[in-house]
């Protein structure tokens, strides 16, 4: 295994309207730097490259990547919260925009490609931490500490290199609302989540499990909604079921949005998982004998993500 670190250190949002409160951002670099320590002592890393930007244009049309970039500059010393959503493009209120944001959106991009294109090379196992965080942003709008999509960009360059079926499993604690909808449609990329239920947590506006697909990609979205508080046997019932899924379809490339906010000690998250469970998880990926890319998603404490990332990559 191999892994990319690019946590973006410089980028440091600071608010958030949580309940209509002004609260502190959790989405900070701190949050991975242990778990970076603890991959260094044990896999070789890859420095990030630079690649063009037309995979994030295959994703995310120009004007949007624009828009960002806009906003960012727009930011100056300040902090801008989304006031008007659809015209922010951005969905929520927890997801501000600073200076440095669009910076930090594109060295994840160029992290995220590193990492996919080692796993197109080594064919093996690929983890990158990076930050911010990708699952919640749509084609043309950012949220959830997301501006765009890594998973679905990794899904696209893979794709456009061996044009083979691939899954997508999303750990995060938090439905992959944007992954889902880029993909919902197509029949090639296969989006399977296990999270929170949204009748509950946010995202609240999609990750139920009728939402099945569409058109070609009827049949290739699989939502598992669990209810908070959930532990590892009611997770692990889904999680064989999301195994079986990508049994049935047969990818070649295993993309897993890696979000470690199911730990039982994260602030963002609400199931009670704890550091062994997370033991098994990474286990039975490595037996489904795909090569997987692992993308970081959420994840907000610094103890609990340290220990998920210990067991879960223990036996790789
Ligand atoms: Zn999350």
């Amino acid at each position: 295994m191999k892994f990319v670190a690019q946590i973006n250190e410089y980028y440091i949002p600071t608010l958030e309207i949580d309940n209509g409160k002004l609260v502190k951002n959790p989405e900070v670099p701190e949050r991975l730097e242990e778990v970076i320590k603890l991959m260094e002592n044990k896999y070789d890393k890859i420095p990030t490259k630079k690649f063009p930007l037309n995979f994030l244009y295959s994703i995310h049309p120009k004007w949007y990547v624009n828009h960002i970039k806009k906003l960012s500059e727009k930011a100056l010393n300040n902090e801008l919260l989304p006031e008007v959503f659809l015209k922010d493009r951005i969905f929520d209120s927890g997801t501000p925009i600073t200076n440095k944001t669009f910076n930090a959106a594109i060295d994840a991009y160029n992290a995220t490609l590193t990492g996919a294109n080692e796993l197109l090379n080594s064919k093996e196992y690929v983890y990158v931490i990076t930050r911010p965080p990708g699952h919640h942003a749509d084609i043309d709008m950012a949220g959830g500490y997301c501006f765009f999509n890594n998973a679905a960009i990794a899904a696209i360059f893979i794709k456009s290199i061996i044009n083979e079926r691939i899954c997508i499993l999303d750990l995060d604690f938090h439905h992959g609302n944007g992954t889902q909808s880029i993909f919902y449609e197509n029949p090639e990329i296969i989006y399977i989540s296990i999270h929170g239920t949204p009748e509950m947590y946010f995202p609240w506006i999609s990750g139920f499990q009728d939402e099945t697909g569409a058109g070609k990609g009827l049949g290739t979205n699989f939502n598992f909604p669990l209810k908070g508080n959930s532990y590892w046997n009611d997770y692990n019932i889904a999680f064989e079921k999301a195994l079986d899924i990508i049994h049935k379809f047969l990818p070649s490339v295993l993309i897993v949005s890696l979000g470690f906010d199911t730990h039982t000690k994260d602030p963002m998250g609400y199931f009670n998982l704890f550091g062994e469970d997370f033991k098994p998880m990474g286990n039975e990926i490595k037996n489904l004998k795909i090569p997987t890319l692992f993308i970081q998603e959420g994840g907000y404490n610094k103890e609990a993500n340290y220990e998920a990332a210990f067991n879960f990559f223990n036996n790789f």
